[in-house]
């Protein structure tokens, strides 16, 4: 008997409602002169197999970690969105891009498994902040993006934004402990800042670094103002290439001071560029563009070669012990040479190592921890002193304090600007403290701008202070000045 087959996938119905897929074959059967005698159709439930197709459709356009849609659906959902905004241009829609802060200090401090862990928490609380027609997306690493479909108003965006940041301020409980991420938020917005799915996305990264740059859990909109500082900073990027070479950068000095005996302990070296336009700028308008290009790496030579010759200079006028801070960047531990740099600055100077007290931040703990310690415990034996700066700002792990060869705590400013009116920043400022007594480490409190911020000092012994109140920064050949004159009112 011949036989003609039709098969395919039909969709039924269970008694119980649901609706299933079923495969079907429906086989002709014929007698031995073609006469149709009859069908037989064969239904197969193909629940499983087709699930096993989803799954994998759906892994395609997901993220394994945290189930949030990956870049190719993220990008189809936003030329979506672009598309329909293309018809009813009342709407608006806003780009975010997203950047943990510190993720790499909690991935090298807690472990990947914690890592991976704090992502998806991170993946959640992101979901919690949005509607649901929004779509959060993991585009790798530590890097989320979001589309904002629907938008009336640039502002929406920057609400959104600000939303997210109060809730991140809100800690992640990871194995019972208490973990902050901190967040930078880049915002472009169709159509004024672009009106593809690629050049939006790119324009929100950039803004996002931007908000990045300015001490992260902050976040920035992608709009001309952005584009005109573009210009204005490849000016500086090619004033920064010269400035050294034109002697354009000085060194301003902070002294500190022993708190109970007020004795004048030493200074900090702060970096300052005489630019030709523009005036006496501060290192935050153009340290991290010397960062990004690299020129740190020279201009934090000079820095560390000036300042340990001054120091001698001082040494020289009577003035032995004192401890000559310099801040040294993330960047240039990175950079290979920086010990030998330090070294051949000491060599140069012919200064005492131990009067140089080099101040790094918890970033520079953050990054390549194998390398810092090379670095650290290499200067540390010639007696090069340690201290961490803006103490208590960046992650809280505190595991490095006993790894690192660190002599001194500096208590960022930002708790003491409150110390005397917030009891919580008082509190704080008194355990770290108390903890670094265990430790052996000393604690420097910056920013000391009144006697009632002071004051609040009085029952600590052996710290040190720094700020406007005690003495401003001042260029060498005013600060020398400054010190004759002590000099003689103390005998
Ligand atoms: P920092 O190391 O935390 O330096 C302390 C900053 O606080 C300095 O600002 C100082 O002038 C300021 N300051 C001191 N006392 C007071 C006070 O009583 N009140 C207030 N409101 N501010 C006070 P500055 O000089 O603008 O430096 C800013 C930052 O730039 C520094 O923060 C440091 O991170 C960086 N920096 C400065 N010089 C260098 C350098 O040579 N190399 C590198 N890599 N970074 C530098
Ligand atoms: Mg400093
Ligand atoms: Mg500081």
């Amino acid at each position: 008997a011949d036989s003609a087959q039709w098969q395919g996938e039909i969709w039924n119905i269970r008694k119980n409602g649901d609706i299933y897929p079923q495969w079907l074959s429906i086989s002709r059967l014929s007698d031995e002169y073609g006469k149709v005698i009859n069908y037989v159709g064969v239904f197969s439930d193909i629940t499983e197999r087709k699930s096993a197709e989803e799954r994998i459709l759906h892994q395609i356009y997901h993220d394994y970690l945290t189930d949030l849609p990956n870049r190719v659906l993220f990008v189809d959902r936003l030329n979506q969105a672009i598309a329909l905004a293309m018809r009813h241009p009342e709407n608006s829609i806003g780009v975010l891009f997203l950047d943990v802060d510190n993720f790499k200090l909690v991935n090298d401090s807690l472990g990947h498994d914690a890592g991976d862990s704090l992502l998806k928490l991170v993946a959640q609380r992101l979901k919690s902040c949005v509607r649901d027609t929004d779509t959060v997306a993991r585009m790798g690493g530590d890097e989320f993006t979001i589309i904002l479909a629907k938008i009336a108003h640039s502002e929406d965006a920057a609400i959104v934004a600000k939303k997210i940041l109060d809730s991140f301020s809100q800690s992640f409980t990871l194995d019972g402990q208490e973990v902050y991420v901190s967040l930078s938020i880049g915002i472009s917005l169709f159509p004024g800042d672009g009106v593809t799915s690629e050049i939006l996305l790119k324009n929100a990264d950039t803004a996002m670094y931007r908000a990045k740059s300015t001490g992260g859990m902050w976040y920035q909109l992608y709009n001309e103002e952005l584009s005109v500082r573009a210009d204005e900073r490849l000016a500086l990027v090619t004033g920064l290439h010269k400035a050294l070479q034109r002697q354009e950068m000085v060194l301003h000095y902070q002294p500190q001071f022993d708190f109970h005996s007020g004795r004048l302990t030493g200074f900090e070296a702060l970096l300052r560029w005489r630019h030709p336009q523009r005036g006496l700028l501060y290192p935050e308008t153009f340290i991290h563009l010397a960062e990004e290009t690299g020129l740190i790496i020279p201009i934090g030579n000079w820095v560390l070669e000036t300042a340990c010759a001054q120091a001698k200079i001082w040494c020289d006028m009577g003035f032995p012990k004192l401890l000559m801070a310099v801040n040294v960047s993330p960047r240039q531990f990175q950079h290979a040479d920086l010990a030998n740099q330090v070294i051949a600055a000491l060599e140069k100077s012919n200064l005492s190592p131990d009067c140089l007290e080099l101040e790094i931040t918890e970033s520079v703990i953050m990054q390549e921890i194998d390398n810092t310690i090379r670095i650290m415990e290499s200067l540390a034996e010639r007696g090069v002193r340690f201290s961490v700066d803006d103490f208590g700002t960046g992650y809280s792990s505190l595991g490095y304090l006993k790894k690192l060869p660190i002599n001194v705590l500096k208590i960022d400013q930002s708790f003491v600007r409150d110390i005397a009116s917030d009891p919580d920043d008082a509190a704080i400022v008194g355990a770290i403290i108390a903890m670094s007594d265990k430790l052996g480490i000393q604690v420097v409190v910056e920013g000391v701008e009144n006697h009632e911020q002071l004051a609040r000092f009085k029952e600590y012994a052996g710290i040190r202070v720094q700020g406007f109140l005690l003495g401003e920064p001042l260029a060498a050949a005013q600060m020398t000045d400054s010190i004759r004159a002590r000099a003689e009112a103390t005998g």
